[in-house]
């Protein structure tokens, strides 16, 4: 896997990287890394290469230094909405490096009475911080295992609250480095989507304006919801979360019951026994495995019921 190729995309890599090397000296540079090392489902090939900034600085250097390569970056957060093919992906993956309140991705900090998260703040980190200053309207938020970034760009959601709810503002760079502050309005917020769904911005801060609260309430609500995630949910075993969106009128773990899938399997890919919604990785799954058990399912619940179901697990590298 080491050796690089000599065609026309492999050179424009090797010249990026050259470039990289020399602008930004001591931002991190991974090539043909594992992607299966940065996926909750714990699958995936290497990609290309691998970037991590830890300071706004960097990154705006590296989005304009791959924007002048013509490559077009892949925005990683957690890596918990995301299938990447077992040949892995010929491109650039972009990761906010840093620890929490230490590196600026990282920080989370409250200013006039709004709460700030880094792009590569967890949000249970961050409702518990909400939860520590007796703020509410987080509690939703802390079972869901991605960062920021990718909240913000699945408008992600759970047991009533969603994203958008809460958000005020999230800072964007630009594909040539320019920052830019956007309102909620303007994120065009929908059903696990937003106008950040093309991959274009990289999401480096978001705000978010939460109400006074008693710390025990909030406590106990988050306490709750996680028992109700711990009952439901098979979080023994790696995957991606819910496979498909939430189909109108429907519930699609429902459906895949309905259908008689609750259990089936290909290779080592399972449709959870637990919570027909989840795909699971048994063990030793490949993205194959993954990919043509959701193409069952998708195919016999359209021919059963009617109803197509569209993924919410972002595909890379098919
Ligand atoms: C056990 C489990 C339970 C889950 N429960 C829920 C749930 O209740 N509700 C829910 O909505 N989701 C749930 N998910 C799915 C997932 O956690 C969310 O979609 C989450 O928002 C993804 O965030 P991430 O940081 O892991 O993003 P990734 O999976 O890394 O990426 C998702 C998308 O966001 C983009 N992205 C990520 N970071 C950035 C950034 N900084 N800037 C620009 N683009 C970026 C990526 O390019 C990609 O398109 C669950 C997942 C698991 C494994």
């Amino acid at each position: 896997m080491g050796a690089i190729k000599v065609d026309g995309k492999s050179d424009r890599f090797s010249i990026l990287k050259k470039r990289l090397e020399a602008a930004i000296p001591e931002m991190e540079l991974r090539e043909y890394e594992p992607m299966a090392r940065h996926t909750s489902f714990r699958i995936g090939g290497p990609v290309r290469m691998m970037a991590l900034p830890r300071t706004k600085g960097q990154a705006q250097t590296l989005l304009r230094l791959a924007a002048e390569q013509g490559v077009a970056p892949f925005f990683l957060g957690n890596g918990t909405n995301l299938l990447v093919a077992d040949r892995g992906y010929e491109g650039l993956a972009v990761k906010l490096a840093g620890q929490v309140n230490r590196e600026e991705f990282y920080q989370i900090r409250e200013v006039n009475r709004r709460l700030l998260g880094g792009g590569g703040v967890l949000l249970s980190q961050l409702a518990n911080a909400a939860w520590g200053r007796n703020l509410t309207g987080l509690e939703f938020a802390q079972g869901i295992p991605g960062t920021v970034g990718g909240a913000v760009v699945m408008n992600a959601g759970a047991y009533g609250g969603e994203i958008a709810q809460v958000l005020c503002s999230v800072t964007v760079l630009e594909p040539d480095g320019t920052e830019r502050t956007l309102s909620v309005e303007a994120c065009g917020f929908d059903y696990r989507q937003s106008v950040f769904t093309g991959g274009r911005q990289l999401i480096i801060e978001a705000a978010f304006a939460l109400a006074p609260g008693s710390g025990r309430d909030i406590k106990a609500r988050m306490e709750d919801l996680s028992a109700r995630r711990r009952a439901k949910q098979p979080l023994d075993l790696p995957s991606a979360g819910s496979t498909f969106k939430r189909p109108k009128g429907h519930f699609a773990a429902a459906l895949i019951e309905q259908c008689g899938l609750k259990g089936a399997a290909v290779g080592e890919a399972q449709v959870s026994e637990k919570h027909a919604g989840f795909v699971v990785n048994r063990g030793a799954a490949t993205a194959e495995d993954v990919r043509r058990l959701m193409d069952l399912v998708r195919e016999t619940v359209l021919r059963e019921t009617g109803v197509l179901l569209e993924p919410e697990v972002k595909l890379l590298g098919f």
